[in-house]
């Protein structure tokens, strides 16, 4: 397998906060000409199995995934999980403990919304969670919205749910050092995602995740992502080959109304670079 497979390694379902159930996912990647496929809802393996039998029933290659909550030095980070047993009990029961504590942080995001008057938001954004272990920003941003206090998702991010703003309520996610564990045991590949969408303080600070990141035995990061402009990706390339880490792509899709990039509408790998899916050759399902 070389780098130019149209592989997409990392997208939502409604079992995290996409809008398509994993089967709806499944069928659009093979229609858009995905040739290996994953689901990687946040903290959850939940919709794993329906997605590898919908993968396997149209002939598409998957890679069982996950995308974890870090805290990395203050900040939030995520890692995805490729090639994963989603049955592993070491990973179940980590991503169950990172989880946990969503509903909390999610009453207190409707306080501070209500503060600034907003009210109703918990209740309104649970509206659009298919998961209720899994309730996430993405909801509320979905609520405000439909309320009309903003005109996309990416406005209310920018208005309300990042730092600083009164609808953002900081949170402990999983160590990086765990969260990479929990998927090693499980037979998978730990991936730094979107690794450009981080406000690191400094530019030491990017360095150090991504040392602790290969010290704790990760092995890639995602270079060719649908937030990554080619400026990124090309400053990314160069990254992983510094540090030598395979290369992973994929869309991050999350819904056909939201999302900027389709499934599989990416563009290719460097050649230069390792692609994951070369580490990852006995855990595809066919
Ligand atoms: P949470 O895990 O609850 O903190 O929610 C994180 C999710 O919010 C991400 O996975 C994205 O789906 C979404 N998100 C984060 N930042 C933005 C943004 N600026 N615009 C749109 N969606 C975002
Ligand atoms: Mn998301
Ligand atoms: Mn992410
Ligand atoms: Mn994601």
């Amino acid at each position: 397998m070389m780098a130019l497979l149209n592989a997409d390694l990392h997208c939502h379902s409604t079992v995290s906060d996409g809008t398509l159930e994993p089967e709806q996912l499944a069928a659009r990647a093979k229609a858009n000409g995905v040739e290996l496929w994953a689901l990687t809802d946040h903290d959850e393996v939940g919709g794993q199995h329906r997605a590898r039998a919908a993968a396997q029933a149209l002939g598409l290659p998957y890679l069982c995934g996950v995308e974890i909550s870090v805290t990395f030095a203050g900040l939030t980070v995520h890692i995805v999980g490729l090639g994963i047993d989603p049955d592993d009990p070491q990973l179940l029961q980590g991503l169950a403990r990172t989880r946990g504590g969503r509903e909390q942080r999610a009453r207190e995001m409707a306080e501070q919304l209500a503060a600034v008057g907003i009210p109703g938001a918990f209740e309104g954004a649970l509206k659009y969670v298919g998961n209720p272990q899994l309730i996430s920003r993405t909801h509320f941003a979905r609520y405000l919205v439909e309320t009309g206090v903003c005109h996309d998702t990416h406005e209310v991010f920018r208005r309300f749910l990042t730092e600083g703003k009164p609808g953002f309520v900081e949170h402990r996610w999983a160590a990086l050092g765990d969260a990479v564990r929990w998927i090693r045991d499980a037979g998978g590949v730990a991936v730094i995602a979107h690794p450009a969408r981080y406000a690191h303080p400094s530019p030491t600070h990017e360095y150090a995740l991504f040392e602790e990141f290969k010290a704790h035995g990760g092995q890639a990061v995602e270079v060719v992502t649908g937030s990554h402009s080619s400026a990124e990706i090309v400053r990314y390339a160069e990254l992983a080959r510094e540090f030598g880490l395979a290369a992973s792509r994929g869309s991050d899709f999350h819904s056909p109304e939201e999302s900027h990039c389709d499934l599989g509408a990416l563009p290719w790998l460097d050649g230069r670079l390792t692609p994951v899916w070369e580490l990852l050759a006995h855990r595809i399902v066919h």
